[in-house]
């Protein structure tokens, strides 16, 4: 078993005491911790001090809003998620994506905040302390070098969370509150083309609200993995279908997720498979994960 590194852990009560403890550098969130303590065992994270959200107030409610709409704090898990009754009738995909993360246990502890800001994941990254040393680290971590592409300048770390496709598509925005106060951001900018700094958030943020409006269109997830459980997705699809055609969001094949158009199922497969790059942070070989996207996304599409 691999131990952990030294650190303290904090249980703040109220958002002020959060929001100082927050702005040491050396200082971490931490929500369900299924991605942040396994990343802390395989050193890729080494926070001095962890700031649970567990006492902090107002982060596991769930509102209906004047039009319709959820407001669901980031606290709740993907558990609780997955089998409340207005997410069930009115946003099914998102109860789906709940229930495919990892495995039950994980989804009992796992919160959506954690979800919509996990780490950028790779195969050459996402390793204990000794086997990435053995290839002297990469750019994302304790090296300089990108064993995905030697001859670029960037990290390609692929964004692999559940929720987001779905959240995306339903035009889900998060609130972020900080010690200057809260801003909205929508889903679609959440995210940015950088393995590294994936995520477009201040530091010392925290993600507390998700909002999402009344469903406009029926959205359908589909997750491409190895095994039915425990398994990351190597290809995520969120498809929908809407006054305006077709949609879909694609996801694990880079920082950002990636949005295409068409107005039958076939031309938005052609669009998702002429747009999407896959490259070589997974097992899987990336041409073949990018033929992978035409075909998820065509079955997404006319299942719809
Ligand atoms: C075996 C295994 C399989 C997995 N499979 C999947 C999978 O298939 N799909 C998937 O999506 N995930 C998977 N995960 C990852 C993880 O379980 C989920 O993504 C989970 O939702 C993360 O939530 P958490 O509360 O545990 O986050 P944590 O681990 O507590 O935090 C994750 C990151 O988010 C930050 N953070 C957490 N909450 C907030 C907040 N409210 N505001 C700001 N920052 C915050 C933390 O600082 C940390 O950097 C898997 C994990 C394991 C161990
Ligand atoms: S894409 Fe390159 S830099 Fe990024 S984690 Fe993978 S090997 Fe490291």
């Amino acid at each position: 078993m691999l131990p952990f590194a030294p650190f303290s852990l904090e249980t703040p009560d109220t958002w002020a005491t959060a929001h100082d403890l927050l702005a040491d550098p050396g200082a971490r969130l931490v929500a369900g911790g299924t991605d942040l303590l396994p990343s802390m065992k395989h050193r890729i994270f080494r926070p001095g001090v962890l700031v649970s959200m567990r006492r902090l107030p107002g982060l596991r409610t769930v509102e209906e809003t004047a039009d319709g709409g959820l407001t669901i704090g980031a606290g709740l898990t993907l558990r609780e998620l997955s089998r409340l009754a207005p997410v069930r009738a009115r946003y099914p995909a998102l109860a789906a994506a709940c229930a495919t993360v990892a495995t039950p246990t994980i989804q009992a502890t796992a919160t959506l905040g954690g979800n919509i800001m996990l780490d950028t994941r790779c195969v050459y990254y996402n390793q204990p302390e000794g086997w990435r040393a053995g290839i002297g680290g990469c750019l994302k971590c304790d090296g300089s070098v990108c064993h995905v592409a030697p001859k670029g300048k960037g990290c390609y770390a692929a964004h692999s969370a559940d929720t987001v496709p779905v959240l995306w598509l339903h035009g889900a925005r998060v609130v972020l509150a900080s010690a200057d106060g809260e801003r909205t951001l929508p889903m679609a900018e959440m995210y940015q083309d950088d393995g590294i700094a994936w995520l477009a958030v201040r530091p010392g943020e925290v993600l507390t609200r998700v909002l999402l409006p009344a469903p406009a269109a029926t959205v359908l997830h589909r997750k491409a993995r190895t095994r039915a459980a425990i398994d990351y997705g190597y290809l995520l699809v969120a498809a929908s279908r809407g006054p305006e055609g077709y949609r879909a969001v694609v996801s694990a094949v880079g920082p950002r997720p990636i949005e295409v158009s068409g107005d039958t199922p076939e031309r938005l497969a052609e669009a998702a498979y002429a747009t999407v790059q896959p490259l070589g942070t997974h097992l899987q070989p990336a041409t073949w994960r990018k033929k992978m996207v035409r075909v998820e996304v065509r079955r997404a599409a006319e299942l719809l």
